[in-house]
């Protein structure tokens, strides 16, 4: 492998994951620079330009820095840019526990099967569900996770008929997260309830613990 790739990075920081199944572990954050799609309550809108150019090689000095098995590769969209599948498996090769967050419009099927793979799928609200790149659903497996970040009724709906399809991977856990500010986390709590939803409600913790002047 070439440590002397290069990929553009928004930042590099240390603090408690705030999602998944990993929630309140320390972690390193990748974030890359860039995204092809424009969600309406995306949070991390300061990502879709600019950036500094990283070697790998500097990337994994840096993280080593920290000291923490665990890295989560975020953006923006990290697969947008072609070296991500690289980063990951060097990230990997280095021992670390490495999850990919993602927007589930590109094909994650070229990630290194060591990789969680945290697999957005878009409801309505977002203005992206046209984006969803459906054949993921069957290259998904236990190791990976699918959110559905839900900003009303409808997309709650709309992500319970999503899990009723065919091929749709029921061995892969199942994330139901509101959109902060938008969807109160008690009433999807009692929509879930009702339902027995096949899923985990996720609170975004970093947020609670430091709100949005430290959204992460
Ligand atoms: S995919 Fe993620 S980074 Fe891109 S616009 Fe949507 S929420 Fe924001």
């Amino acid at each position: 492998m070439d440590t002397r790739i290069e990929l553009r990075l928004t930042e590099i920081f240390f603090s408690l994951q705030g999602e998944t199944s990993r929630t309140g572990l320390p972690t390193v954050f990748i974030r890359l620079a860039g995204c092809p799609l424009r969600c309406g309550w995306c949070d991390t809108p300061y990502s879709f330009t600019g950036g500094e150019t990283w070697k790998i090689a500097d990337i994994l000095d840096k993280v080593a820095s920290y000291g923490t098995p665990y890295v989560t590769v975020t953006g923006g969209e990290p697969l947008a840019q072609k070296h991500c599948l690289v980063l990951l498996e060097a990230l990997c090769d280095a021992g670390y526990d490495v999850s990919l967050e993602t927007s589930g419009a590109l094909d994650v099927a070229g990630v290194d099967p060591r990789v969680s793979r945290i697999m957005d799928i878009k409801p309505p609200a977002s203005g992206e569900s046209d984006r969803n790149h459906w054949e993921n659903l069957s290259v998904l497996n236990r190791n990976d996770e699918i959110k559905f970040v839900l900003a009303d009724r409808e997309d709650y709906e709309w992500s319970l008929a999503v899990m009723r399809r065919d091929d749709f991977p029921r061995e892969v856990p199942v994330l139901f997260s509101p959109v902060h500010g938008k969807l109160d986390a008690r009433v999807l709590a009692e929509w879930m309830l009702a339902d027995k939803a096949a899923a985990r409600l996720q609170i975004q913790l970093h947020k609670h613990l430091w709100g949005e002047e430290r959204a992460r």
